[in-house]
């Protein structure tokens, strides 16, 4: 089996644990008005053209997004970095897009690091159908599980998809005694008024038994912006600005107070 990939990330610090490799697997069934990962959605190889520039030239390249790989071919890549990754407690994690869309290439994928002895970590939107999650339940070690607004009227109109199906996985998850890492981005205008960080606070806070490991507040960036229009995709987000640094400091400082272990960034 062989699962699609757009881009593979060496000694990553952000997507989880330790020093990783990352995976990005092509394909998500949301469509998130600031995604940063655009080349991430369609689950299909892409032909995209990129305006590169050297001094007052400027060149067009010709570029082939998504690759076809195998578990091996993922498992030799993160054997080339397993000294940093043991020394520094890492491990291997399958972002995306949305990793759940290839259900059969992930869950083999993880089941062969597992038996690697290798920390395994699935960055996920959440959306997907219960029986995936069963699948790779059993060889996922952290989710990094996002969040991103509780109403589900607001996040059909942002992202394309309710939250039912999120949230319900997400209380199954933890029911099941999996370690989390809650991420929810902050993005202005949909989710970073006092009403709805209240509601999400609260949300968080209320499972204090559980095993959430951490929140991460990821400030809204326009880091994607430019790679719309490569992939004929509108960006609904050009007049939105980033959220300060004081109003991060401000919004940690208001999860944390409610005793959530909270932190800006991944
Ligand atoms: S879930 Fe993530 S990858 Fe998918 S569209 Fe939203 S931000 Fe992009």
């Amino acid at each position: 089996m062989k699962g699609l990939i757009f881009n593979i990330k060496r000694y990553a610090i952000h997507d989880g644990p330790g020093i990783r490799v990352t995976y990005f697997m092509k394909g998500c069934p949301l469509e998130c008005r600031w995604c940063h990962n655009p080349e991430g959605i369609r689950r299909e190889i892409q032909e995209v053209e990129r305006v590169d520039r050297i001094g007052n030239k400027q060149f067009t390249v010709k570029e082939t997004v998504g690759k076809y790989y195998t578990s091996e071919e993922l498992l030799d890549i993160a054997m080339k970095d397993m000294v940093f990754i043991e020394e520094s407690g890492g491990g291997v994690t399958f972002s995306g897009g949305e990793p759940l869309m290839q259900e059969g290439f992930l869950s083999e994928s993880l089941k062969m690091f597992n038996l690697y002895g290798i920390h395994t970590v699935v960055d996920t939107s959440g959306y997907a159908s219960r029986s995936t999650i069963d699948l790779i339940l059993p060889f996922t070690d952290l989710f990094l599980f996002d969040i991103k607004h509780l109403d589900p009227e607001m996040h059909k109109e942002y992202t394309g998809v309710s939250n039912e199906k999120i949230l319900d996985n997400y209380n199954y998850i933890l029911g099941k005694g999996k370690q989390v890492i809650i991420r929810i981005p902050v993005i202005p205008g949909f989710n970073d008024d006092i009403k709805q960080m209240t509601a999400l606070r609260d949300f968080v806070a209320s499972q204090p038994g559980a095993n959430i490991n951490r929140v991460d507040l990821l400030p809204y960036h326009r880091i994607g912006s430019s790679k719309y229009r490569r992939f004929k995709l509108e960006y609904k987000m050009q007049d939105i600005d980033q959220p300060s640094t004081g109003k991060m400091k401000e919004m940690k400082g208001f999860f944390a107070g409610s005793g959530v272990n909270v932190k800006i960034g991944g």
